[in-house]
């Protein structure tokens, strides 16, 4: 896990972080009261010139100016569907601002508010590691039988590995069919970089056993296994996790079932395997917005995803009663990154003519990782 979450929003840099630098440029202060007015003129200045994506992570001062809101791949998607738009503002993180400039034109330029909105999870597996990874794999004999399989949720480069390699992404939606069409092309997987949606998605949706399972750490010689467990494994699961999801645990299921009686416990396959199995529902986050939606009037859910999401859904549904799983407060520190002063001085940048923190990934990254986004797209 990097130390960005220990920054100061919006200032100083992390080095070690996936792209952490700090943010150039003046803000304006988080307290100057004309910020929703700044950037609702600078929006209307750039009309159909700007799209504004937004995570269901981030805040609600930032999603308010959203021209759309979604997960990563659907916002990736909407980046796709407009090419008119030069301008792509992307209220997210890191990945997925490049998922949207590797799906996008070459003329249209991705903007992340603030470079240092990285993602713990995608930083947990570079490309180094992952490299490093695959020659164990061939010197254990077993590379061929592999197929790597990487979850949305990773930088360019590991995308762009996983394309080279004949794999494919996947998201939390389609993880089961990714998997599926992956076993059909070897008898083994590499599954990253969440170790929790791998392990999810294999033994509660494939039948797949724990002991099928083995955890490649990429800090340890080997990745911590012998060659027989590589061998005798059918699912290789990188060592990465949310550090947002993998902080619920059986405590909080219990907890708060002893204190909401008859709630219902929905949680994200990002959360660890003893949550999931204790919960009454698991799901993506579109997943878990559509449950709540059509859930009836009067019943009571417990939510193990982002908080801003939560809050959000407990907002806008105040016939039901809507808790956070944990009793411990906490958002996703790297999307909420992503503030008002950020956005109104991309805003303000843009609509004075100057594209400031733009994410850009390289043409042969963005051909390998466009080749991995594509097997996707072409999942049975
Ligand atoms: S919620 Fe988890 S996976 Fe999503 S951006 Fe934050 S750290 Fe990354």
């Amino acid at each position: 896990m990097t130390t960005s979450s220990l920054l100061i929003l919006g200032r100083g840099s992390d080095p070690a972080s996936e792209r952490g630098v700090s943010c150039p440029g003046e803000l304006p202060p988080a307290s100057d009261p004309t910020l929703v007015e700044r950037a609702r003129v600078a929006k209307a200045a750039l009309g159909d010139r700007l799209f504004v994506l937004g995570h269901h992570y981030q805040r609600d001062e930032v999603i308010q100016f959203a021209d759309v809101t979604g997960d990563s791949f659907k916002l990736a998607q909407e980046a796709a569907a407009r090419p008119d738009a030069p301008y792509i503002v992307f209220c997210g993180v890191h990945f997925m601002a490049e998922s949207a400039d590797i799906l996008t034109t070459p003329d249209q330029r991705v903007v992340l508010p603030d470079l240092a909105a990285g993602c713990s999870m995608a930083d947990m597996a570079t490309y180094d590691q992952v490299e490093e990874c695959w020659e164990v794999l061939e010197d254990a004999g077993i590379a061929d039988d592999v197929v790597p399989v990487t979850y949305m949720n990773s930088s360019a480069d590991i995308k762009a590995f996983v394309g080279r390699h004949g794999g494919t992404v996947c998201t939390s939606s389609n993880a089961r069919r990714a998997l599926e069409w992956a076993y059909s092309k070897g008898s083994k997987v590499l599954f990253l970089p969440d170790q929790h949606l791998g392990r999810n998605t294999a033994v509660l949706e494939m039948g797949l056993s724990l002991d099928d399972c083995v955890v490649y750490g990429p800090n340890r010689p080997g990745g911590g296994l012998s060659t027989a467990e590589l061998r005798d494994a059918s699912m290789i699961l990188w060592r990465g996790h949310c550090s947002v999801h993998g902080r619920f645990s059986l405590d909080s299921v219990e907890d708060v079932r002893a204190r909401i009686p008859g709630v219902n416990v929905l949680v994200h396959p990002e959360c660890r395997h003893e949550v999931v199995r204790a919960a009454d529902e698991v799901g993506s986050t579109e997943y878990i917005i559509r449950a709540i939606e059509q859930a009836p009037s009067g019943s009571a859910w417990a939510v193990g995803t982002e908080l801003n999401l939560v809050k959000r859904l407990a907002a806008r549904h105040p016939d039901k009663t809507i808790a956070f799983l944990d009793k411990t407060v906490c958002f996703c520190s790297t999307m909420n990154r992503i503030d008002l002063p950020h956005l109104v001085w991309s805003l303000e940048s843009l609509a004075g003519g100057e594209v400031v923190n733009q994410i850009t990934v390289d043409e042969e990254t963005a051909r390998y990782a466009r080749a991995a986004l594509d097997q996707m797209l072409a999942l049975p």
